[in-house]
């Protein structure tokens, strides 16, 4: 019994979500019509620098405001698109919409770069990086502004091709980051071969690392294989000052994300919350490696 109570609170504090929520799950035809009915909107994350807590740039997630049932988040949509083929409408109304909101901060003399998450389907396209380079072309975005955020475990399906799209997407200057990673299951091979340039760490290996034998080991042996293939090390999951301080002082992590520094919010938040990050920041960069 003491194990499993271990178990349960080790789980709880995986996740901010209740360990059983309520889930809907929609049909294709709904989530087709949440699509192509324009019921799709962005959230955006930041991601900053470490130590400094600079802004480098956001994270699209996207949110599905459905008329009924409010702001449905990705886990109960993404998976139907997936296997139904609407994955590849879904990200280029997503990427789209990201590259019009870069323009506009970019107009106010913010210059953020955004990372999108795509699938293993764009993958498979082989005119995803044209998509991608007129797409950034049509909304005056330079490429170098542009992230992909491409999870671990899609890296195996078909090997060959993915190297393929992914070397042209980053000889295009975008910059290619692997996500969740500790997740997957790529091979060394995969890492060894594409160019990525920074590897994300799961937030299930960062929170809490400080206080979690198991967790921290495979977050500095992780970031440690990064740094000798010269990517960038990034986190997610940084949900209190501990982690914050842990990932700057111990891991010498380059990019922090997390509930700690801001919640997704719509783009027309992100002003705001700027301000008020810029206030709190010099509190934060007395932590130094
Ligand atoms: P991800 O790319 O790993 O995104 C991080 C997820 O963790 C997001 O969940 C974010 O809201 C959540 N998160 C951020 N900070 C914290 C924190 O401090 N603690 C905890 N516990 N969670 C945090 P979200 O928005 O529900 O997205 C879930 C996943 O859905 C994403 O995981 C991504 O894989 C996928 N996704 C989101 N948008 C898109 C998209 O446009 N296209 C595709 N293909 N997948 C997407
Ligand atoms: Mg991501
Ligand atoms: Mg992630
Ligand atoms: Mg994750």
């Amino acid at each position: 019994l003491e194990q499993l109570q271990r178990i349960l609170e080790q789980h709880n504090s995986l996740s901010a979500l209740p360990l059983y929520s309520a889930r809907k799950i929609y049909s294709v035809e709904e989530v087709r019509r949440g699509i192509r009915g324009g019921e799709l909107i962005n959230h955006y994350q930041p991601k900053v620098r470490l130590p400094s807590g600079e802004v480098t740039g956001v994270e699209v997630l996207v949110r599905w405001q459905h008329p009924e049932d409010g702001l449905v988040l990705p886990d109960q949509f993404i998976d139907t698109a997936e296997e139904h083929g609407l994955i590849d409408e879904l990200t280029r109304i997503v990427l789209v919409k990201a590259l019009q909101d870069c323009w506009h901060w970019q107009q106010a003399n913010l210059s953020l770069s955004i990372a999108v998450n795509i699938s293993i389907s764009n993958l498979n396209s082989v005119d995803y990086p044209d998509f991608i380079v007129q797409s950034a072309k049509e909304a005056g975005v330079d490429l170098s502004n542009v992230v992909l955020e491409v999870t671990e475990s899609q890296l195996m399906h078909n090997p060959l091709t993915v190297l393929d799209i992914l070397t042209r997407l980053r000889l295009k200057n975008i910059t290619l980051s692997i996500d969740d990673f500790g997740t997957g299951h790529s091979s060394l091979t995969q890492l060894r071969d594409i160019p990525f340039n920074e590897l994300k760490v799961d937030a299930g290996f960062v929170h809490d690392a400080c206080h979690q034998p198991a967790r921290r080991a495979i977050l500095e042996a992780s970031f440690d294989m990064a740094r000798r293939l010269g990517m960038k090390t990034a986190a997610e999951g940084v949900e209190n000052l501990d982690d914050w301080r842990f990932l700057t002082m111990q891991v010498k992590c380059d990019i922090a994300q997390g509930y700690f520094i801001a919640k997704p919010m719509p783009a027309g938040e992100l002003f705001d919350w700027m301000q008020e990050w810029e206030a709190r920041r010099p509190s934060l960069m007395g932590f130094k490696p």
